[in-house]
């Protein structure tokens, strides 16, 4: 597997590569786990594979969580590798945000609702990113978790706006033997946190199961709320059933699939899970 750090040198692999056939791109801020490779096993269905690793500052609200995010590129590195993954890049935040770098991309409303209020800036930050990592390697397919539901929408909604020459794939999302969806946030946990966090996927199936007896929206969002507040040491941050193409909030009896996006936040380290039910 080679290495590369900066764009002159991803660049010559990617040229290099081509002549090989189509490249596929899974982008990550490293701490790898199961779920990311789940997208590498994915990706591996083009015959080269680009696996990025860059903690990206503009998507973080604040310097703190940006701090405190794991970096663990040995081990990163080795699980690329035994994955077969062609090429990995690894740059600098240098490389990335120039001096001077003052563009951004941003899917106006959908960056801005959900999950983006709680979080504003992230997902211009995610967009902008990406967007440089696409023009960088310029790859034919991308993968993405579907776990990050909004992200998955914001990165679709930016290729299409942009005409960005990448197909976008959606990956489901790869969970715990005790549902906690996987996430590299996860080892900040404290025992009795990780221990409560398994709430999030109870209070989705839970969810799952009222709308399919032909609950409202109204009536399942308070019993996602309900349940995430029967545990203590879960603080909800929020909880959204949504159309699964526009976003715009479901109402009443769906008709059609639905997506619930609920975040949650244990101690200082905030979740986030999703589940997508046809009602
Ligand atoms: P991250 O390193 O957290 O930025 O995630 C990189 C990519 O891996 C994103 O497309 C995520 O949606 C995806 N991802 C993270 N966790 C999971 C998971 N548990 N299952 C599937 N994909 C995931």
């Amino acid at each position: 597997m080679q290495i590369c750090r900066t764009i002159a040198e991803i660049r010559a692999a990617v040229a290099h590569m081509r002549t090989a056939g189509t490249v596929g791109l899974v982008t990550t801020m490293g701490a790898l786990h199961a779920g990311h490779m789940a997208l590498i096993k994915a990706a591996s269905a083009h015959p080269n594979v680009v696996a990025t690793i860059f903690v990206n500052p503009s998507q973080f609200g604040n310097a703190s969580d940006l701090n405190s995010y794991p970096r663990t590129e040995d081990t990163d590195l080795a699980m690329l590798k035994q994955a077969g993954v062609t090429t990995a890049f690894i740059p600098s935040v240098g490389e990335i945000y120039p001096d001077g770098d003052e563009t951004i991309v941003e899917t106006t409303n959908l960056a801005n609702m959900l999950h983006g209020l709680t979080r504003p800036g992230h997902y211009r930050g995610v967009a902008t990113v990406v967007t440089k990592l696409f023009n960088i390697i310029g790859a034919d397919a991308a993968y993405f978790g579907e776990k990050d539901y909004q992200q998955l929408a914001v990165i679709r909604t930016m290729v299409r706006d942009l005409h960005t020459p990448v197909a976008i794939h959606g990956v489901p999302t790869v969970r715990e033997t005790d549902g906690l969806a996987m996430s590299s946030r996860n080892v900040r946990l404290t025992p009795a946190d990780r221990s409560a966090a398994p709430i999030l996927i109870a209070s989705l199936t839970a969810a799952d199961a009222l709308l399919k007896s032909g609950e409202t929206v109204e009536t399942t969002i308070d019993a996602i709320a309900a349940t995430i507040a029967s545990q203590p040491l879960a603080r909800l941050g929020a909880v959204d059933i949504v159309d699964p193409i526009t976003f715009a909030p479901a109402t009443g009896k769906p008709n059609g699939p639905v997506g619930i996006m609920i975040s949650a936040t244990f101690g200082d380290v905030m979740l986030i899970d999703q589940k997508e039910v046809t009602p």
